[in-house]
């Protein structure tokens, strides 16, 4: 049995050879679909940004020397040349002694050098009867409200780099740098068994002994969750050759990176996803973790018979619904998400005020699952009433974390910091 530290570390390195292997991953998209993609190129611009000096504020822009003894029992008294408003060209530039009314975002004209805003001024009688007059009430220091042309970035100089998951700030990002199309990895593509006798759909009359297979929802929604594609195959009995062909049909499949299935994988008399596994030409890489729960877990790379290109990457989860999910979290997430480009592909984790004792029996690393919420100390973790059984789905819905206890830890007293799994990682 191996330690989760080193099956963390075994399937870290399997899915690196997988990414060095050849294949067709990255895609050209345009930036309208590009939400939760992973970018697969780096992106520099040609702007600058701001492409020009402009103004942060509606208001005056001025010359600083202007204006340098002004308040309000005794404003500088400039008139008003021009108006500049966004998108606009300033007809000339300012010239000592004179203000230009101006907009948010407008172009500072040429000899300006801060800008007043307009809370700080009062309007006053005309200046000559085409020229308007303003009084500045406050002194400003030259360069005040104003956004320097590259001050936020200089062109020609990387904007983003490859491996970030592409949400509005990086879209608006691209869109400004006028990227209409870019480059992003391929998601990987999921293929999902549930095996077992006892499964049945979601719409089915439930016989004595049958239950849904929740499991094939639960991996699935866990599966796009973590940016991947999920491709939920056909149910399976438990029948060893109908889970040999299921297996070598996604194996000659080049368009299934990964296959998951669920149950079978223990040591019931049912359990033959290793033996096949084996008939198949896999190598078998971890058979079980010492973890609670999910203890057995089957990660296996699946050689393609008649095809090129990288193997199949295949985990052997658990039927036990919480097993599957906590096995799926720690181990396949991870994977799916260095699978699909990602810089930060590992699991997180945070540090959390236990709200009151967790225990464990001290020989595998243990998962407890819980609320995580903020208070003004810090996170705080609040493991979930009822039972920890691996087959309680029940009280797993609603949690948020999964408090850990490590190999020769038997308890954490309430009050003590714990690690916490956060399992929904944002896309
Ligand atoms: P197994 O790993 O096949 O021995 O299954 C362990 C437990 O998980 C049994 O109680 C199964 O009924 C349950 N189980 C297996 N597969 C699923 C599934 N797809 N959905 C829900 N429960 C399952
Ligand atoms: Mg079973």
């Amino acid at each position: 049995m191996l330690t989760v530290q080193d099956a963390e570390t075994r399937i870290a390195t399997l899915v690196q050879e997988i990414l060095n292997s050849p294949k067709g991953s990255v895609t050209e998209i345009d930036l309208t679909n590009s939400i939760g993609r992973v970018l697969a190129q780096t992106v520099a611009s040609p702007l600058d940004f701001p492409h020009w000096d402009n103004s942060a504020m509606d208001g005056y822009a001025v010359r600083a020397g202007d204006i340098a003894s002004a308040n309000s029992d005794n404003p500088a008294v400039l008139p008003v040349v021009m108006e500049v408003a966004a998108g606009q060209v300033p007809e000339r530039s300012l010239h000592p002694g004179e203000a230009a009314r101006i907009f948010t975002g407008a172009i500072v004209p040429e000899g300006a050098d801060c800008i007043v805003m307009q809370e700080n001024t009062a309007v006053v009688e005309a200046h000559s009867e085409t020229t308007p007059a303003v009084q500045i009430l406050q002194t400003v220091e030259p360069g005040n409200f104003i956004r320097k042309k590259a001050s936020f970035h200089q062109a020609g100089q990387t904007l983003l780099e490859p491996g970030i998951r592409l949400q509005a700030p990086e879209i608006a990002v691209l869109a400004a740098a006028q990227v209409a199309q870019l480059a992003v990895f391929a998601q990987p593509n999921v293929g999902l068994l549930s095996t077992g006798n006892e499964l049945v759909d979601i719409d089915q009359p439930l016989g004595k002994g049958q239950i849904v297979d929740s499991n094939g929802y639960a991996l699935a929604a866990a599966v796009k969750a973590s940016g991947a594609i999920a491709h939920p195959l056909k149910r399976l009995r438990d029948d060893r050759e109908a889970l040999k062909g299921a297996i070598a049909a996604v194996q000659s499949n080049p368009n299934l990176d990964v296959l998951l299935s669920t149950g079978g994988v223990s040591v019931g008399d049912y359990d033959y996803v290793d033996e096949v596994l084996k008939e198949l030409g896999a190598t078998l890489h971890i058979h079980a973790v010492a973890v609670k729960p999910g203890k057995p877990l089957t990660v296996a790379t699946l050689p393609r018979p008649n095809a090129d290109g990288p193997p199949l990457l295949y985990f052997g989860l658990p039927g036990n619904p919480v097993s599957a999910l906590v096995s799926f979290w720690r181990f396949v997430q991870p994977a799916l998400r260095q699978m699909s480009g990602l810089q930060a592909w590992q699991p997180q984790f945070v540090k959390a005020i236990a709200e009151t004792e967790l225990r464990s029996g001290g020989k595998r690393e243990t998962y407890l699952w819980g609320n995580l919420h903020w208070e003004d100390d810090g996170y705080r973790f609040a493991k979930a009433g009822g039972s920890h059984s691996s087959g309680n789905l029940i009280n797993l819905a609603g949690t948020n974390g999964l408090a850990k206890l490590s190999v020769g830890t038997k308890a954490i007293a309430a009050g003590e910091l714990v690690e916490i799994l956060v399992p929904h990682i944002p896309r």
